[in-house]
Order: C-alpha cells, then sequence, then structure tokens
C-alpha cells in the first residue's frame, strides 16, 4: 500500500490543514516535552514567528530510564489542545501504548510514532484505526525495509496519510547520539509514495547540530523537518541539549525558506 509500484504519484499528507509532501519543505517545531502552559505557549509562539507551521509536543514521553520525567500525560493533551487554540497551529503529538491512541486521537491533529515504537505491531495498527495522520519515525535499529512494513502495518487498517520521519539510527559512532541516515530519504522516497521528513535534533542530539543537518535535510529533497525548541533549554526536563532557542530558529527557518533543493 505504501509502495511506489502501486502509486506512483507522490502523496501530500495534510495535517490540520498542513501540507507536507512533494515541495513542501514543512517546518514543525515545539518542546521535546510538554511541561507547564507558560513553557509550551512560549515555545509555540517562538516555532510560529519562525515560520512553523505545526507544533510538535510530548505529552507521553518514551524515556530511556523509568526515573526520567515520563511526560504529563493527558494534562499535557489539553496543555496542547489549549496553545493550538491559541495559535492555530495543529499539534503532532506521541503515542506510546496502544490503548491511549483514542485518547490522543481525541487531542491531536496527527499521531507520532517513535523510533521504540516503531515494530509495535499493535500500536501500528491502532494508530491506523484513529482517523488522524501518522508520523512514522524510522526505529534506531531499523532497515529501511523494516519502515516502510511498519507504515504497511497502519496502511493496512485504511489510513494513507503516514509521514515517515528519519531520526538518526544506532551506528558504533558514540560523537552524535544517532547518525543521521541522510541517505534514508531519496531511497524511502523513491520505494514509497509517502512524504519523507527529517528530525535533525533527535539526530545530533545536540544544538549547534541540527541547522547542519537541517541544512543536509534540505538539500537531500526532504518533504520537512521537526525541531525541538524551548523558551529556557537549561531548564528543560527533556532532551535541553538539543534544544534551539529563539534566534537559532529563525535562522533555521530561513534557511528552510530560502535553500531550494539541489538537483
Ligand atoms: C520525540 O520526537 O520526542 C522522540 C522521542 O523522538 P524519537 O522517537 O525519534 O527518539
Amino acid at each position: 500500500l505504501v509502495s511506489r509500484e502501486h502509486h506512483a504519484e507522490r502523496t501530500v499528507v495534510r495535517v490540520g490543514g498542513v501540507p507536507i509532501g512533494p515541495g513542501t519543505m514543512t517546518l514543525i517545531a515545539g518542546p521535546c516535552a510538554v511541561e507547564t502552559p507558560e513553557q509550551t505557549l512560549g515555545a509555540a509562539q517562538m516555532a510560529q514567528a519562525a515560520g512553523a507551521t505545526l507544533l510538535r509536543g510530548g505529552a507521553f514521553k518514551p524515556r530511556t530510564s523509568p526515573y526520567a520525567f515520563q511526560g504529563l500525560g493527558e494534562a499535557g493533551l489539553r496543555i496542547l489542545a489549549d496553545v493550538r487554540e491559541e495559535t492555530g497551529m495543529p499539534i503532532v503529538t506521541e503515542v506510546v501504548d496502544a490503548a491511549d491512541v483514542d485518547l490522543v486521537a481525541s487531542y491531536a491533529d496527527m499521531l507520532q510514532i517513535g523510533t521504540r515504537n516503531a515494530q509495535n505491531f499493535a500500536l501500528l495498527q491502532a494508530a491506523g484505526e484513529a482517523g488522524k495522520p501518522v508520523m512514522l519515525k524510522r526505529g534506531m535499529n531499523g532497515t529501511i525495509e523494516e519502515w516502510l512494513m511498519a507504515a504497511e502495518y497502519v496502511a493496512q487498517r485504511g489510513n494513507l496519510d503516514i509521514v515517515l520521519c528519519e531520526r538518526g539510527i544506532r551506528t558504533f559512532e558514540k560523537a552524535t547520539r544517532n547518525t543521521l541516515d541522510i541517505s534514508a530519504v531519496p531511497v524511502a522516497q523513491r520505494l514509497s509514495h509517502l512524504p519523507v521528513i527529517v528530525d535533525p535534533s533527535h539526530s545530533g542530539g545536540s544544538r549547534d547540530l541540527v541547522l547542519p543537518l537541517t541544512r543536509a535535510a534540505v538539500a537531500v529533497g526532504a518533504d520537512g523537518v521537526i525541531i525541538d525548541v524551548h523558551p529556557h533549554p537549561e531548564t528543560a526536563l527533556c532532551d535541553g541539549p538539543q534544544a534551539l532557542v529563539d534566534g537559532d530558529l529563525r535562522e533555521l527557518a530561513k534557511l528552510v525558506r530560502d535553500l531550494p533543493p539541489i538537483v
């Protein structure tokens, strides 16, 4: 269903009216985790002022350590909904458990499936039935074929509004949090008609890498990028070192607007 063999034209997925697909270079930005109403609104206003059209923010956080901040759950979803009301930005937020899909879908404009759940087939199927577009991150240990097969699980349940997100994979290299597999973008676009975006924040894991990795994403022809931002990264409860502040985000947004894909 997601293969280009059966669907030659590349798909445009609309999230609350915002298109992601060929020719769009959609900028999605927001906090890694929803922490407080003020922090989320501050991040959203920063994102919107820079030109982002979709707001990201995690209410359910899949953390490596059980002692790390796990997210605010439904209270976080309510904050996101309030911020959408205030800014008009549609929301992209993660769901980590099949049992929560209906709840998250009742607030979200797009469901995010994270790298750790890239082969959680029950979750993928439930997301496929939720009636909302799905952003599917590549598993950190997953091949491109496994990623596309994960998308197939969503599509099989009747939902073809799927956006693939390359977010870096595990390699022997320790200098970056993950290794951004930039070649996955054109390969996935060749094999599948679905839009492919890049997450430079979770790939590099560090603020100074976000701009150069975004440059690479634009140059390779990605259909969008998803970026962590925070009004005060030094106090962030999740992934502060990779969050951009206002000036950095504006520079990145300008780059996304002005740099055409190199073809
Ligand atoms: C995220 O985007 O909040 C996230 C946890 O990303 P990933 O699943 O790619 O680690």
